[in-house]
């Protein structure tokens, strides 16, 4: 079978493509023909060693298909069933072996496509929003990069949930995409300070709860943005890590700050399923909308990460086996 390997940590030119035997599914795995995989920013983290995996590797943490065969004391599933799961690596590949913990049956009316575009993002969307922290009608919530991957549906989601919606984006056609989202205002981070615009928007009140998954470039300020006992849900880098910060900045606004990651908000396979099947319902009734930005086939994944890495993407990367 055809897989995407990393053997040294770095740039896109790093994935290529290796022919290897189908693996076999062990004790407690599945195996899944691919149909769709996920192409999630973790990706590149794990490329470029920032979050190191040990090597050579496969990378990609999500992915749908059908099962083609299980391991020993699998009772959950059986070959035929269509799948999708996260949080495990090995995905950019024409089959991936996964413990069977991690999968999760696809519902009726959800494609391949569709599962692969939405199980990371969406329950990611789900815990930020029901985990972290509960959004509230009326909550006044700031949303970076609002026209990528998480942050768009994160938009839809707090926007079904009654909050008042404040995007950041670094263009106009993301502008456009944001308030196609829902949200009620949208910035241009890259024309306009955003700490300027939150104080105006709010009249100096600040927002409860600001969504930061660019980092390093924002950090500093969207703490600025909140109001008092407003909470920092700093859920991802794509600008660079965050610096070491002197942690009295909290006590100007006896602030809330937490580092959230999905696998903490799905730690039982209750849970897992729990917030998979909300989400699948959230596709299935129109609270979450997918928006596919570009389907490249497996062979060409560094193209994938070029566009993502780049800012050019908006919506969800599948890469097709
Ligand atoms: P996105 O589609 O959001 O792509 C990243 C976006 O970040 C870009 O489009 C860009 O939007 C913005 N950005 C700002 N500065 C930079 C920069 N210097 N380089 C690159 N991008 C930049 O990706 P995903 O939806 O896949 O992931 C979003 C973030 O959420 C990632 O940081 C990821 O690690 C994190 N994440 C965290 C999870 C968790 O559980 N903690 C789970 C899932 C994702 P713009 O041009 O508008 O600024």
């Amino acid at each position: 079978m055809k897989t995407i390997r990393i053997d040294r940590y770095g740039g896109p030119e790093m994935m290529r493509v290796w022919e290897i035997e189908i693996p076999q599914p062990k004790e407690g795995e599945v195996r899944i023909r691919m149909e769709a995989i996920g192409v999630n920013y973790i990706d590149i983290y794990h490329r470029t060693g920032l979050y190191a995996l040990e090597l050579p590797f496969t990378p990609g943490v999500e992915g749908a298909g059908e099962v083609d065969g299980v391991g020993p004391n699998v009772k959950e599933f059986s070959a035929g069933d269509r799948v999708a799961f996260t949080m495990h690596p090995g995905a950019y590949a024409e089959y991936a072996v996964v413990p069977a913990k991690k999968v999760i049956q696809i519902p009726h009316g959800i494609s391949y496509m569709q599962a692969a575009a939405i199980l990371l993002q969406g329950m990611t969307v789900h815990y930020l929003t029901h985990g972290t922290y509960y959004v509230k009608a009326h909550d006044k919530v700031l949303i970076h990069a609002a026209a990528g991957g998480v942050g768009r549906l994160l938009v839809q989601a707090c926007k079904h949930f009654g909050a008042y919606v404040i995007a950041t984006v670094s263009n106009e056609e993301k502008a456009d995409i944001a308030m196609d989202a829902g949200a009620n205002e949208v910035i241009n981070y890259e024309k306009k300070d955003f700490l300027d615009e939150v104080k105006r928007i709010t009249k100096n009140v600040g927002v409860s709860v600001v969504y930061d998954s660019v980092g390093k470039t924002t950090f500093e300020r969207s703490l600025e943005c909140l109001k008092p006992r407003g909470l920092l849900a700093l859920f991802g880098q794509s600008s660079g890590p965050v610096p070491p910060f002197n942690v009295s900045l909290l006590a100007r606004n006896s602030l809330f700050l937490t580092r959230p990651s999905l696998a903490h908000y799905t730690t039982t396979r209750e849970e897992l399923l729990e917030r998979a099947s909300e989400v699948f319902q959230w596709v299935q009734t129109g609270v979450l909308k997918i928006r596919m930005d570009q389907t490249f086939p497996l062979a060409q994944a560094a193209e994938a990460h070029i566009r993502l890495e780049c800012r050019a993407s908006t919506g969800k990367i599948l890469l097709l086996p």
